[in-house]
């Protein structure tokens, strides 16, 4: 599954509240806290999925079980692919692994793919180094470090 895609536009900061995308990203909020999901996002997205599924097809042509999506403009296919795939997400990937990144004030959703499922951010490179500049300053609080420091030394073995 290639998801990038429905995750940049699931976390883009600027997402309408109450577009399509938004309830998409309603249902895998709900996924990360644990939480029902409300009936208005279950309805709406029921509505999506619904309207993904009328417009695919099995794609004609091919050996492999390939679907399209037929008869949509551009922007509802899209809305619809990205439905598919958060319908997907539900249904085979182990919902442990959807997370809301714990970066302060970052509200990132991510599938941690990860072995032992210990991704924690959204990007290492953003969130990641702001948490670890502050675990440097506060060694005794975090075990990420002292973890960390193990896997260092049993690489040298
Ligand atoms: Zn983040």
């Amino acid at each position: 599954m290639e998801l990038d895609a429905l995750f940049e536009a699931i976390n883009d900061e600027a997402l309408e509240p109450n577009s399509d995308i938004a309830v998409l990203r309603d249902v895998l909020q709900s996924v990360t806290s644990r939480k029902n999901f409300d009936t208005k996002t279950m309805k709406r997205f029921g509505e999506l999925t619904g309207k993904a599924h009328q417009h695919r097809r099995l794609k004609p042509s091919t050996s492999e079980i390939e679907f399209e999506l037929v008869g949509l403009s551009a922007s509802a296919r899209r809305i619809s692919e990205f439905a598919l795939q958060v319908e997907d997400i539900l249904v085979t990937v182990d919902l442990t692994r959807v997370k809301k990144c714990e970066g302060e004030d970052c509200e990132a959703l991510f599938i941690d793919e990860s072995k032992n499922k210990s991704r924690r951010w959204c990007a290492m490179a953003h969130c990641g180094m702001l948490r670890k500049s502050k675990v440097f300053y506060d060694r005794h609080r975090r075990v990420t470090p002292i973890v960390e420091a193990e896997t260092k030394l049993g690489a040298k073995k």
